[in-house]
């Protein structure tokens, strides 16, 4: 039988002889934090200077990305340019805005 994982509330299964799942596993080697995801983690202030500079810093995460997506939106920027500078595709500025407008 193998062991559940020693993440609190986590459903996986530990890998085998390990006592964390792949997922948690991978996130404490890549992060330090099994908690850490790209999707709710933000700076504040790389969110600012990526706005300022219309230019992604390195290593932004996804929510990084959308958050400055917003911003260059209220600013009056182009889907096409967020697109090019958050680096993702026109339509998912579409998207960012359509589901952005639903929660206001
Ligand atoms: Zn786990």
């Amino acid at each position: 039988m193998p062991r559940p994982c020693r993440i609190d509330g986590c459903p996986d299964a530990a890998a085998r002889h390990k006592t964390a799942c792949h997922r948690h596993r991978t996130r404490i080697r890549r992060y330090g934090d099994p908690h850490f995801t790209t999707w709710t983690v933000a700076d504040e202030t790389d969110i600012q200077i990526a706005v300022a500079r219309r230019e992604l810093p390195p290593g932004m995460t996804r929510l990084e990305r959308r958050l400055v997506g917003e911003q260059l939106t209220r600013r009056g920027a182009s889907a096409t340019e967020i697109a090019r500078i958050a680096g993702v595709t026109p339509r998912t500025v579409v998207r960012w805005r359509t589901t952005e407008r639903k929660a206001a």
